[in-house]
């Protein structure tokens, strides 16, 4: 019998060599064609993300990997201090701060972390997830002591002022009822899930000169929410999805119903299909609106998209969601189409 240990290092090289089953044709009509090399753009969510994507521009714009922009790009809000990502957001309702990221490359590779405490970078673990282990996502103290061996530092169990301030505020009540556009600093209400700057919850996604895509997504997940919560963002094809060979999809809103449609897969499926990226975010969408009947007004749900010729497209459930676009070095905030008028 093979050890564990003697399994997982053969599977792993094993996988490399792997020859994948062809993926279904495209629908007809729905030919890609080349990837848009020469191209290169950038886009994100909320109003966080026009930081995020000058981030990543510095990387796309003299030429760079997609996949380092995604990640460099989506770390300048995880340094920020903020509401919904990073060490400084809020904590769920025992007073911790756990995070979830994920990572996605041209080449399919993922790699994703979830209720990870007290890194202040989940991204580039998920990424040394996707690069170094044969996995795709490790949680909780797993994840911590990987990041820890792989020379991340431990930073201090602490909330942030504003943070702090919330949870305090929080404990008045305990009741969980997430505040719609918290992400959006413009939006943002005061009270337990606001705060004073300006940052959210971030998806990016990227098509570099050489026609590769990439995504990323770190958050905190839903402000006071129960230990042990995960959300939709650390899992692959819910919160991001990577197709090369027909575009890439990220989600943001809450995350249960985002994986309960396995939202960012079923957008680049809908675009597989032969739809916009703008056309596929509308669908998705529509099919959140469908399942939740009545109480889809309780939500927000949003979808970015991009095709791999370099098409994008954005749509949210409702009123309030806003996304970064950048195709020079200054990003343009855009105010999202909504579904319920
Ligand atoms: N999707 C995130 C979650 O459910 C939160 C958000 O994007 O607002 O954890």
């Amino acid at each position: 019998m093979p050890t564990r240990r003697k399994f997982l290092h053969s599977s792993a090289a094993g996988l490399a060599g792997l020859a994948v089953t062809p993926l279904a044709p495209l629908a007809a009509g729905a030919r890609p064609g080349p990837p848009a090399a020469g191209r290169p753009l950038v886009i994100s969510t909320w109003d966080a993300g026009l930081n995020a994507n000058r981030g990543a521009w510095k990387i796309l714009g003299p030429g760079g990997y997609a996949l380092d922009a995604v990640e460099a790009g989506v770390m300048v809000t995880e340094a920020e201090q903020s509401c919904c990502v990073g060490l400084g957001a809020n904590p769920d309702r025992d007073g911790i701060v756990t995070l979830d990221a994920c990572i996605m490359d041209d080449k399919y590779g993922c790699g994703s972390v979830a209720a990870l405490e007290r890194i202040k970078h989940p991204i580039s673990v998920a990424r040394r997830v996707m690069e170094r282990t044969p996995h795709v996502l490790l949680v909780g103290p797993g994840a911590q002591q990987f990041a820890v061996a792989q020379g991340f530092s431990l930073e201090e169990q602490k909330l942030s002022p504003d943070a702090e301030k919330a949870y305090r505020e929080w404990l008045k009540t305990s009741q969980y009822r997430p505040v719609i556009n918290v992400e959006n600093s413009g939006a943002r209400p005061p009270g337990p899930a606001g705060g004073a700057s300006n940052h959210d919850t971030i998806a990016m996604l990227a098509l570099d000169a050489q026609g590769r895509l990439s995504g990323s997504c770190t958050t905190s997940g839903m402000g006071f929410k129960m230990r042990g919560r995960v959300g939709d963002s650390p899992i692959i094809g819910a919160g991001l999805f990577v197709d090369p060979e027909v575009g890439a999809a990220a989600a943001t809103g809450q995350g249960e119903d985002v994986i309960r449609m396995a939202g960012a897969h079923t957008v680049v499926e809908l675009m597989r299909q032969g739809r916009s990226p703008q056309a596929a975010c509308q669908e998705a969408v529509a099919r959140v609106a469908k399942i939740k009947g009545p109480q889809a007004r309780d939500i927000q749900v949003a979808f970015i998209a991009v095709s791999r010729r370099g098409q994008v497209g954005a749509y949210a459930l409702q009123k309030g969601f806003s996304y970064a676009l950048s195709t020079s070095d200054a990003p343009r905030l855009i105010s999202s189409e909504y579904f319920l008028k």
